[in-house]
């Protein structure tokens, strides 16, 4: 059927089309170019809770409070003044207070003349896809072990804060930090104590973290704290609380006792040390085996 004769289909056959509508398990509605809304599926008086004779005839201000309503109206208008498809997705809260996405589906039709007549829309629920979305956003970003970023995600941070000092004309300081002697935990009391030194480090180091530092897993017992407007200065004595604090906190053995760790800290800062992320960890991790051969426990900046 041409596009053209939709509206004088949709009203002379209206019966027949609900057979159809009512099959479709999604919300559909269909409204003239007034706002009017024509027909409506089984499913869409099910969504809104309207039935399909309370709504034909009406207007989205009809049925709905005026801040809803003039949403779907705008967005209505939107279509009619630009005809042909429109796609989007909304955030919508029922008055239980759960909370929901919809991605709206909508399409012009034309009348015998081949002008706009008004359109037929389809809701989609995609709640659930969404929150999977953002689940597995989250957990692409995170190091699984320590529940701190993952260094792929840190690196895409440290980007932002090399563009935002470039921009601003500040510096910033990166801390290359790795657990002395860790392989010796694996080796004397198990793989599992590793993993707990890693965890109980990770959790004290970000408690002294500033809101706006950007703390990461760089790799086994590695870690890299970027702190933006940070002066090398700065840098060094936030990392000697850091040494000093984890050399403080008790972790129990597998076998009762308990371990002391300790840190190597390298420090370097934009633009002093690079201009560039890897040239700043590089040299991070050139003072960080300066601290290593000095001895361990200890904080050294980079040439
Ligand atoms: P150094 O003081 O020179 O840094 O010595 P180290 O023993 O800390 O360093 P080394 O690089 O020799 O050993 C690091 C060890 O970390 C080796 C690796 O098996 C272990 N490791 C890496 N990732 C993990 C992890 O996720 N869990 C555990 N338990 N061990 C890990
Ligand atoms: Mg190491
Ligand atoms: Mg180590």
């Amino acid at each position: 059927m041409d596009n053209a004769d939709l509206l004088h289909f949709i009203k002379n056959n209206h019966d027949s089309l609900l057979l159809v509508l009512d099959l479709i398990p999604k919300p559909i509605f269909i409204k003239d170019l007034d706002g009017l809304y024509l027909s409506c599926n089984t499913s869409f008086e099910e969504f809104c809770g309207f039935s399909r004779e309370q709504m034909i005839g009406k207007t989205v201000h009809d049925l709905w409070l005026p801040e809803q309503a003039d949403i779907f109206h705008a967005r209505d208008n939107e279509l009619l003044n630009s005809p042909g498809v429109q796609q989007y997705e909304t955030d919508f809260t029922n008055p239980n207070g759960d909370e929901f996405v919809f991605q709206y589906h909508k399409v012009t039709f034309n009348d015998a003349a081949g002008e706009t007549a008004g359109l037929l829309g389809i809701i989609f629920d995609i709640t659930e896809t969404k929150t999977l979305e953002h689940t597995l956003s989250e957990l692409s970003r995170l190091d699984h072990l320590t529940q701190i970023l993952n260094r792929r995600a840190g690196f895409v941070r440290m980007d932002v804060v090399l563009d935002d000092s470039i921009r601003k004309n500040k510096h910033f300081s990166v801390a290359m930090i790795d657990i002395d002697h860790f392989k010796m935990y694996n080796d004397n009391y198990g793989h599992a104590f590793g993993d707990l030194v890693l965890k109980t480090v990770s959790r004290a180091l970000d408690n002294l973290l500033r809101s706006n530092d950007i703390f990461f897993r760089y790799g086994g017992e590695e870690f890299v704290i970027c702190m933006p407007e940070t002066s090398l200065e700065e840098a060094l004595t936030a990392a000697e609380r850091m040494r000093t604090a984890i050399n403080a906190t008790k972790i129990e053995t597998p076998t009762g006792d308990h371990i002391y760790a300790t840190l190597s800290i390298g420090v370097s800062c934009f633009p002093e040390h690079g201009s560039k992320i890897k040239h700043l960890i590089s040299a991070s991790d050139k003072a960080m085996y300066d601290a290593k051969n000095d001895g361990r426990n200890s904080v050294k900046f980079a040439e």
